[in-house]
């Protein structure tokens, strides 16, 4: 199984601005030349020396991650993410291949469905779309993102040939040869992660995720998300600090993801739906108040913890 983070923003689509991008160039010269590079030659072996999310950031699209496994794929949320995978389905030629596509909907936030009228499958005779949720209004929102006054193309013009499925919490389903079980997230406008399981391996999507539940006891039936997953892809858009301000909001903090991770056996968590209101900088503090609490609290803990960025693939 393969999984690949179109989108890894929070809430609102949100990168530097033009400002910010240059004050973010001019630090990184300075770096190239402190570390003592000169030549030409040497940028790549500079930017080698960095994790790609110290150069080129986190990211700014929103929610949208890619799972392929023997040659099928499956698309949990349509974010702004889900632009960058349609413009890579028309380079690389998949969307001439390519006819059925299948959308998870996770919930009708703003920054889960802000992607889908540019997914450019919508607009071809002879290509299936398939969307599935456990909310019954999925087919209402869609219908209503293609209409105008907000979308100059309404539903009834898209060529494609369109269906919604609702499927149920809890109950596993097969969509395109991937074993999909959804379950209750704690957010606000209800919010369903979805454990993905095929050829024995388990992705977890656990965005957008207050965990307000913590223990196998809270969580009950829940549980079953986290259960010795390969991956967990966990909401940590805000700090454990500022949680008595942002109670209720429905976005987690590393801390939380670090307990349901080795509450659970999971191998490996990916910290995610990260804080529009945040700098590169701010996101590496971020990631470094979680690596102290995680060396304070986890010493021994084999599990392998990053936040995740935009493009990133991992293979399972
Ligand atoms: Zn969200
Ligand atoms: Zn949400």
């Amino acid at each position: 199984m393969r999984v690949k983070f179109w989108g890894v923003r929070g809430s609102l689509p949100s990168s530097l601005d033009t400002f910010g991008w240059i004050e973010h160039f001019e630090k990184l010269m300075n770096e190239f030349f402190d570390s003592g590079y000169k030549t030409k030659t040497d940028i790549s072996a500079f930017i080698r020396t960095k994790p790609p999310a110290a150069v080129g950031g986190f990211g700014g699209a929103t929610t949208c991650v890619e799972v392929t496994g023997d040659s099928k794929s499956i698309i949990l949320d349509g974010g702004s993410g889900l632009k960058f995978l349609s413009d890579h389905l028309e380079k690389s030629g998949r969307l001439q291949t390519e006819n059925e596509f299948h959308i998870l909907m996770t919930h009708f936030h703003f920054d889960h469905i802000l992607g889908l009228s540019f997914f450019a499958p919508h607009f071809l005779k002879g290509k299936k779309i398939h969307y599935y949720s456990v909310q019954t209004e999925t087919e209402e929102i869609v219908k209503n993102l293609f209409k105008k006054p907000i979308f100059p193309v309404g539903f009834e013009h898209l060529n494609a040939d369109i269906h919604f499925h609702t499927i149920e919490a809890y109950k596993k389903v097969n969509i395109n040869g991937f074993d999909i079980t959804p379950f209750k997230m704690d957010h606000p406008d209800p919010s369903y992660g979805f454990r993905v399981e095929k050829n024995n391996k388990v992705y977890a999507h656990a965005v957008d995720h207050e965990a307000l539940r913590l223990t196998r006891d809270q969580l009950g039936l829940d549980s079953g998300l986290f259960e010795k997953a390969d991956l967990l892809y966990f909401d940590a858009q805000y700090e454990e600090e500022d949680m008595s301000m942002k109670k209720g909001w429905g976005h987690g903090t590393c801390d939380r993801g670090f307990k349901v991770a080795n509450t659970f056996g999971v191998q490996q968590i990916l910290f995610a739906h990260h804080d529009p209101a945040f700098s590169i900088e701010d996101s590496w503090n971020h990631k470094k108040k979680a690596e102290a609490s995680f060396a304070k609290n986890y010493a021994q803990s084999k599990l392998i913890w990053d936040f995740a960025f935009e493009g990133q693939v991992i293979e399972l």
